[in-house]
Formats: C-alpha cells, sequence, structure tokens
C-alpha cells in the first residue's frame, strides 16, 4: 500500500460549479474557524468584450489540509470528494492521477508535502 506522502487529489475544475461544497465540507469535518480551511474555491471572472464576463472556479487545497488522513485510513474517501455532487474531485495515488491527468486539459493535481 502506498504511504500517505504518495497520495493526492485530482480536481478537474472544468467541471467545477462553484458550489462550496467541499470548503463546507472540510469545515465540518475539522471544525474550521470562517475564513479557514483545507480547500478555498476561487472564482475567477475574466471580462469579455460586450459586456460579457467568462466565470471559472478553481478549487485549491491549502496547507492546512491533510488529505483528511482519519477518515482514509477507515477506507472512507476525503469529505470534500465525497460532498461534491459534480464528481469533479478524486483522490488515489500520485501515479494514478498523473495517468487521469493525461486524459484532459483543466484540470489540477495537488500533492501534500
Ligand atoms: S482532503 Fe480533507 S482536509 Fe483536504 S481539503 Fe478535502 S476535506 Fe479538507
Ligand atoms: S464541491 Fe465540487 S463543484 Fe462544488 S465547488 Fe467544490 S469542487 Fe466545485
Amino acid at each position: 500500500m502506498a504511504k500517505q506522502s504518495e497520495y493526492g487529489l485530482l480536481i478537474d475544475y472544468e467541471y467545477c460549479t462553484g458550489c462550496f461544497t467541499c470548503q463546507i465540507a472540510c469545515a465540518q469535518e475539522y471544525g474550521w474557524e470562517p475564513g479557514m480551511g483545507g480547500i478555498r474555491v476561487q472564482e475567477i471572472v475574466q471580462n469579455l468584450p460586450k459586456d460579457k464576463a467568462y466565470l471559472t472556479y478553481l478549487p485549491f487545497p491549502t496547507e492546512l489540509c491533510v488529505l483528511c488522513k482519519p477518515r482514509t485510513k477507515k477506507g472512507l474517501k476525503p469529505a470534500c470528494v465525497t460532498h461534491c455532487m459534480s464528481g469533479c474531485m478524486t483522490y488515489g495515488t500520485i501515479d494514478e492521477l498523473t495517468e487521469k491527468l493525461k486524459e484532459k486539459p483543466r484540470q489540477v493535481l495537488w500533492a501534500p508535502k
């Protein structure tokens, strides 16, 4: 079995709806104070011609993310992965996730220290 440090998260942000459920799930799991958490969802606004705008949501884990070690030790998925209704977050080994990363653009692979 791979060591904890060999696991990570793959985030397919093309399908992220910006619902913030991952952020809330992490806060509920660990009792984070407002403004803190293991994952933050950023809204990126790109202004386009003719008063139009293009919105992108980019969830990114922070240094407070512990990859849900207490959950994964019990065979559960991380709280954020479990509650993401879009299914755009995957937990796995870095090797597995690197292979999935090759399948399509607009994904982010995050690995803890
Ligand atoms: S893996 Fe766990 S600790 Fe990390 S962001 Fe997701 S819910 Fe928070
Ligand atoms: S729960 Fe999923 S869809 Fe919602 S903001 Fe987080 S990554 Fe995006």
